[in-house]
């Protein structure tokens, strides 16, 4: 099964292939699903795909949102310039947008977007028998179906195994546009789905009524995360082609400890998927990074009241990031770019890529200038003493 990590920008690609991804997914200049995730200019995309050749890996392009007619103006264009450049897959949503790839002859591999909502066998199906080399599941299939599914198809099958629940079916939403015009489909969404809600009688402006499914809160449609940790070898066993994580949008820290994770998971399923058994190492480690509080979705067949994360919008996250390292420790030093403020003999973590966790407590911090300071700042370069071994691209961590 290989392991395919979200790419929000070409710094999160190096991390997503320094932990361990066999392929990354990510959006091009246009028609991609997250308008606010870093994404790829052309010359970045064909920069990229060489970088992950290079490394064996590969390289997938979302296409998938749902334009309208005078949005498709370009994409025959741009979905050619994809293949040139050397994207190893488009994502693909919209029917319009596939028959347009076959009509112009592109031979780039399509793979069928969650997007399109497939959740049956026959839908897959009728993907393959239209050409398509992947289909990617709508995350509302259960593990029964998926098994078929798996067993039958007559194309490649991938699966989410980690990040974000939309309460909507997979997407199809527009919440988002309704509250503030930016529409889901088009990747702008808001995420109005994990806002808090209060009702207003219409004549009394400004006294709002809390609107309570319980005492806890109001965060009525506020889905937890998803996290297969527990199922990756039956999703090996199973014979799923790919194992994704969602998340374009979220932070070079949970690109590297999620894609390092599953990497590890992925690697002991391939090895004995009959006894696979997480480490309770890699659960503590999916807890360090930002989450809704982990539920395993549709999967397990109960996607109920539970699965909705009642008090709060926000993140749970049980360490800070405070940077990464710049380059292989050496001479006694590892050198870091700073992310968030840290101090001279405080505990910190070094998590390399093996996900060995080296703590430390430097007893001094120097500046580019060699000079000891009291307190590190956010984006500047410094150096720490650091007997151990760790490449670059490590993470520093406060937990
Ligand atoms: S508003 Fe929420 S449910 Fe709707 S598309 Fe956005 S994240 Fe998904």
């Amino acid at each position: 099964m290989e392991l395919l990590s979200p790419a929000g920008n070409f710094e999160k690609l190096k991390a997503a292939v320094l932990f361990g991804a066999d392929a990354v997914f990510m959006g091009g200049p246009a028609f991609g699903l997250r308008a606010n995730a870093g994404n790829f200019t052309f010359d970045e995309m064909e920069e990229a795909f060489k970088y992950l050749h290079e490394r064996g890996k590969k390289g997938y392009v979302t296409v998938n949102i749902y334009p309208q007619t005078h949005e498709l103006n370009d994409i025959a264009k741009y979905l050619k310039t994809c293949e040139q450049l050397g994207a190893d897959a488009l994502i693909i949503s919209d029917p319009g947008i596939f028959s347009i790839v076959k009509q112009e002859g592109i031979k780039t591999p399509v793979s069928i977007s969650t997007q399109a909502n497939t959740t049956n066998l026959a839908a897959v199906n009728f993907w393959a028998d239209l050409g398509a080399k992947r289909v990617i599941m709508a995350r509302e299939v259960r593990r029964e179906d998926l098994v078929e599914i798996i067993k039958n198809a007559k194309c490649e099958v991938e699966t989410f195994i980690h990040g974000a629940i939309c309460i909507s079916m997979s997407g199809r939403c527009l919440i988002s546009s309704y509250m503030t015009g930016k529409d889901a489909n088009n990747g702008e969404c808001t995420h109005p789905c994990r806002w808090s809600y209060s009702l207003m009688e219409e004549t009394r402006q400004g006294e709002y009524y809390p609107v309570y499914e319980d005492e806890r809160g109001t965060y009525l449609y506020n889905s937890k995360d998803l996290c297969l940790l527990d199922r990756i070898g039956e999703l090996v066993k199973m014979g799923s082609s790919s194992g994704k994580i969602e998340g374009r949008m979220k932070s070079i820290m949970y690109v590297s400890i999620v894609t390092g994770v599953y990497r590890q998971a992925i690697n002991a399923a391939m090895k004995d998927a009959d006894n696979y058994k997480p480490l309770p190492k890699w659960r503590s480690l999916l807890e360090s990074v930002s989450n809704r509080g982990y539920i395993e979705g549709f999967y397990g067949g109960e996607y109920d009241a539970k699965a909705i994360n009642r008090e709060t919008s926000g993140y749970s996250r049980a360490a800070a990031f405070l940077g990464v390292a710049t380059s292989d420790s050496k001479n006694n030093e590892l050198e870091l770019t700073c992310r968030a403020k840290f101090a001279p003999n405080e505990e910190i973590t070094i998590l390399t890529p093996d996900l060995n966790e080296i703590k430390v407590s430097p007893e001094l911090i120097l500046d580019e200038g060699g000079n000891k300071i009291d307190a590190t700042r956010p984006n500047y370069i410094y150096k720490i003493p650091f007997k151990d071994t760790a490449p670059a691209g490590s993470l520093i961590m406060r937990f």
